[in-house]
């Protein structure tokens, strides 16, 4: 046995405690009573909210009632829902305060004699969700039934998010450690190198190495490609202003921007 909100009244409720914040809130419930797989559901199909009310308390007139039960489907009204800041959405008497037990044992619905009810429904949002109870009452006896509540909901889309969500912040960690590797660089000292020969043979074996790391990267060696690829810069930000080389440094470093950013679309 359980009560099962259909989505738009599961809708309306989130919306109702995302404006409420915090704040109790109560109202009734419009119900149809269903078999499933051997099983009764309470499908709450529409809900009416009475009142918001303070951080602990919310009740509702009796002009609010008679409003609600001028509908056409009053005799389907079985349900008060509310919301508090107790119990922790396992069924069980410990999510109802004593308050809440008197309401639903002496005056279900609103009506002061319970034996006219028959029965009654009750759902609190606790913190950790929706709990409720089945109060039945005959020949002045009355017995309690401590329900699940449930939305009609297909809920594998959450698993799909979820999952979506952990392959993205895989890609983030990723480029992150990518990014951290290739900022690395090393500047050596310009002096002792700067000479018409060193310089072109440096240029000419850095556009080797970006060749090679062209290939790492095709053949998915992403280690070693950075390492090619920051051996390259280093080259090409050591000979960017040689009076040799600084057109081909600057080439060169063209080549490495743009291997950066395909090692990024590669390792992500
Ligand atoms: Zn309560």
């Amino acid at each position: 046995m359980k009560i099962l909100m259909t989505p738009e009244v599961y809708l309306k409720l989130c919306i109702i405690e995302g404006i409420a914040d915090k704040r109790e809130f109560s109202g009734y419930g419009f119900v149809e009573v269903e078999e499933r797989d051997d099983d009764k559901v309470f499908l709450v199909y529409d809900i009416e909210l009475l009142d918001i009310g303070s951080l602990g308390y919310t009740e509702f007139n009796s002009q609010a009632i008679l409003k609600v039960l001028e509908r056409e489907d009053a005799s389907h009204m079985k349900l008060w829902f509310h919301a508090h800041p107790l119990g922790n959405g396992k069924p069980g008497p410990h999510n109802w305060s004593g308050t809440d037990n008197d309401t639903c044992i002496n005056e279900p619905l609103g009506c002061p004699d319970p034996m006219k009810v028959k029965w009654a429904l009750a759902m609190v949002l606790t913190p950790k969700g929706w709990v409720g109870r089945l109060d039945q009452f005959k020949d002045n006896k009355h017995k309690v039934t401590h329900l699940p509540v449930g939305a009609n909901v297909d809920w594998s889309f959450v698993k799909h998010a979820r999952s979506l969500l952990g392959e993205q912040e895989e890609r983030e960690k990723a480029t992150q450690k990518i990014e951290h590797q290739v900022s690395e660089v090393k500047y050596i000292d310009m002096d002792s190198t700067d000479t018409f020969d060193t310089a072109h043979s440096a240029i000419d074996e850095a556009e080797e190495v970006l060749r090679v790391a062209k290939c790492q990267i095709k053949d998915g060696f992403i280690d070693e490609a950075i390492d090619s690829i920051n051996w390259a810069f280093d080259i090409a930000q050591q000979y960017k202003h040689s009076a040799y080389v600084k057109h081909k440094a600057q080439k060169l470093l063209e080549k490495v921007t743009r291997l950066k950013r395909k090692l990024r679309k590669v390792a992500v």
